[in-house]
């Protein structure tokens, strides 16, 4: 009897793994819904890419457990775009269940001294290889000197995986999107934009949208969040271009697969 239910048990779990393994052989772009802010999960069979971690309200931790098996409690690289709350306010807590090997930000972190680690700042130009996928930065540039504030500063970059492409803007003004365009950073085609700044009206410019062309628009934010974002006007001028736009206040989590 008690052998049967031995048996039993690890065919349950040969199974389930089974089925993990088919459904985890996807590549995966997650955008989580984390309430208002940003949270960008990356999975490509084991590795994982996170950028940004939410605000501290647990719901990152959620989007992780979902996606990543029970013995991953690896992230390979994890970028803080800025540090903003809304951005960095989860890291706490993913860095008291998760071992972070890579971490990146725009500036020192404080929450890192938990894992002995330091962060090491990104630049326009730099790339970050994990696996099969590359992350190019965009944003900001070398020499801050100009640099305004948090935002302007803020990290931004192209994801690509075989030939999709993903542009990932954080949190940068339309001005920042304009000199990224003059400097013909940006173009090509992108398949997937996740816009700047939540939807604010002081990002996603006529430029930006003219030179990258993308297939389809993502606006991470919170439902009835008080900055009143997403913009009418943004998602007007996205409409007008025939850009498919999904928010994660509507539709929760958004998940496309890669491959
Ligand atoms: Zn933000």
């Amino acid at each position: 009897m008690r052998f049967k239910l031995i048996l039993a048990v690890s065919l349950m779990m040969l199974l389930g793994l089974w089925v993990w393994s088919i459904n985890n052989s996807q590549t995966k772009l997650i955008f989580c819904d984390v309430g208002q802010g940003d949270g960008i999960l990356l999975v490509q069979k084991n590795l994982e890419i996170l950028i940004d971690t939410g605000p501290d309200n647990k719901k990152i931790l959620n989007c992780l457990d979902r996606h990543l098996p029970f013995w991953d409690k690896t992230i390979e690289v994890l970028i803080v775009t800025h540090s903003d709350g809304d951005h960095s306010g989860g890291l706490k807590d993913v860095l008291r269940s998760y071992k972070i090997v890579n971490i990146f930000s725009d500036e020192q972190l404080e929450a890192l001294n938990e894992q002995n680690i330091y962060s090491k700042k990104l630049y326009a130009t730099d790339m970050v290889n994990v696996g099969l996928i590359n992350y190019e930065v965009v944003n900001p540039e070398k020499n801050k000197e100009n640099v305004q504030g948090a935002n302007e500063g803020s990290i931004a970059g192209i994801l690509t995986y075989k030939d999709k492409k993903i542009l990932l803007l954080a949190d940068v003004p339309a001005e920042v999107e304009q000199k990224m365009v003059w400097r013909k950073m940006l173009n090509q085609k992108i398949n997937v934009l996740k816009v700047s700044h939540h939807g604010s009206e002081t990002a996603t410019s006529d430029e930006l949208l003219e030179e990258t062309n993308p297939s389809v628009a993502i606006v991470s934010v919170g439902k009835n969040n008080r900055f009143g974002h997403p913009r009418k006007e943004v998602l007007e001028k996205l409409n007008k271009r025939g850009i498919k736009t999904l928010r994660t206040d509507e539709s929760g989590e958004i998940v496309f697969n890669l491959d």
